[in-house]
């Protein structure tokens, strides 16, 4: 059975990387009807940050990239926290020794700081691994703090495949003896992904493209211990532009930020997907499910995705359109409330106005707001080229207009449309002069949500007329 597994370290809120990392892994358990396991990778201390586990917790389940096991959901192969692990790492490093995979190490800062070359560089060069087993227990039962080492060969070349990268080959004698245990009991990453890893049944391991070229000493662990070797798929670094890697520094790259600034969630984990993956098929809009269904590692691309906001913001509107009045205004209640219309008005009929004419919620104050807001404005707003229009067309189209609204009996989207072209034709003017004229006298702005029509029956027929005499005596001033 396929197992995959996110195994983030909980440093601070998840970015789009780790996020996209953390789908790979769903999306591929789903595929082949496998398990998504989460892991948390706490054993570097000095890079915790507090908070940052509920983070992930929070970020996996509000863009549905929920994990099958995990620490807070249990499961047959836990404890999922690192930290909660030591004592197997522990017997699994002693093992290790006495496979001859791994050495006891006493050498002192001091002495580690001597090794340093000309250009700073410091490579440990091994020894600790003559001691002898006798001084190796004298030393331990004294107290002597020690870590323990991984000892690589000192020639060969480490092989493997990668599926996204293909065969990767990487010189021994490049690889130093890294630290597996220090010195405080904790693991390091480079020993702690191989136990668990093993230990979880993990298939397939989906991680960055900076672990690859370590891949083939954590292969010489699995072979010491006489374990089977996962697979292995590397993604591509995403990339701000040509340049420069997308980090957390970047600011924005968290999920959480997007969906702050008002994207639709739906959207930003379609996007993540595309974000290295190309499907076969030209379809970009995908949602969870169709993604599970379509996803296959052979769409992985080798090359830097960049990360394209303008992107992702057409994907955001997409979503938009597509969502019933309902959804609408159930989705986007953060951003209604910060309107200064909510509550005031049909929040549906709102819904209908804005749906095709935005792309991110955090729009939706500035694209209604007029309805609340009214008051002095710029005359200039009647001059439009395009449309033909100035302030002597406004005049000219403002008092009729009035008159053909005021004496509608009823006042709905259709009668004000047929009112409006009656007039239209009676001055044979253009179409648009008499809507744009119309349009900008009753919102006082140069772009809204919605037309004539629209913004007409959300204010109801007698604020319509209060603001066309205002609008008028304005342009009479
Ligand atoms: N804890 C590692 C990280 O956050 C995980 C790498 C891996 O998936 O093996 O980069």
């Amino acid at each position: 059975m396929v197992r995959t597994r996110f195994a983030p370290s909980p440093t601070g809120y998840l970015h789009i990387g780790g996020l996209r990392t953390a789908l790979y892994g769903f999306l591929y358990s789903k595929r082949y009807d496998g398990k998504f396991i989460l892991r948390i990778e706490d054993t570097d201390t000095a890079r915790y940050v507090d908070g940052s586990v509920q983070i992930i917790y929070d970020t996996m389940r509000d863009s549905g990239i929920m994990y099958d096991e995990g620490p807070d959901v249990g499961g047959d192969y836990g404890p999922y926290i690192q930290s909660e692990r030591k004592s197997i790492y522990t017997e699994y490093a002693k093992k290790l020794v006495e496979l001859g995979g791994a050495y006891y190490c006493f050498c002192t800062a001091d002495r580690i700081e001597s090794l340093k070359d000309s250009t700073g560089n410091i490579r440990y060069d091994k020894h600790c691994l003559s001691l002898s087993k006798e001084e190796i227990e004298r030393r331990i039962a004294n107290g002597e703090p020690y870590v323990i080492r991984q000892n690589v060969p000192t020639e060969g070349t480490g092989t493997y495949h990668d599926l996204v990268y293909g065969d990767i080959s990487v010189d021994y004698k490049d690889i130093e003896d890294g630290i597996l245990i220090k010195s405080d009991g904790m693991p390091t990453y480079n020993f702690a992904n191989v136990v668990d890893d093993h230990l979880m049944g993990i298939t397939h391991v989906i991680r960055g493209t900076e672990y690859l070229s370590s891949t083939p000493k954590y292969n010489l662990m699995y072979d010491a211990f006489g374990w089977e070797r996962p697979t292995y798929i590397h993604l591509p670094p995403i990339m701000k532009d040509a340049q420069h890697k997308l980090s957390k520094r970047n600011g924005d790259a968290s999920y959480e930020d997007f969906v702050k600034k008002g994207y639709v969630k739906e959207a930003i984990v379609n996007y993540i997907a595309l974000l290295g993956w190309s499907p076969k098929s030209n379809v970009e809009k995908m949602s969870l499910k169709e993604l599970c269904e379509n996803f296959s590692l052979e769409g992985i691309n080798k090359s830097p995705s960049i990360f394209d906001e303008t992107k992702m913001k057409w994907l955001s509107g997409e979503y938009i359109k597509a969502m019933t009045d309902e959804e609408f205004v159930e989705k986007a209640d953060a951003f209604l409330k910060q309107s200064k219309v909510y509550g005031k008005y049909d929040m549906l009929k709102v819904a209908n106005l804005l749906k095709t004419r935005i792309e991110i919620f955090s729009e939706i104050p500035e694209k209604i707001d007029f309805l609340e807001e009214f008051g002095e404005y710029d005359l200039e707003l009647y001059t439009h080229k395009k449309m033909k229009t100035d302030t002597e067309i406004a005049k000219k189209v403002l008092p009729l207009a009035r008159k053909a609204i005021a004496e509608l009996k009823e006042f709905t989207f259709d009668s004000v449309h047929d009112a409006m072209m009656n007039l239209v034709n009676e001055l044979g003017v253009k179409n648009g002069q008499v809507f744009w004229c119309v349009r900008v006298a009753i919102s006082g702005k140069q772009s809204t949500a919605g037309g004539v029509m629209e913004i007409a029956e959300l204010l109801g027929k007698e604020e319509t007329l209060r603001r066309l005499d205002y609008s008028i005596e304005l342009l009479n001033k």
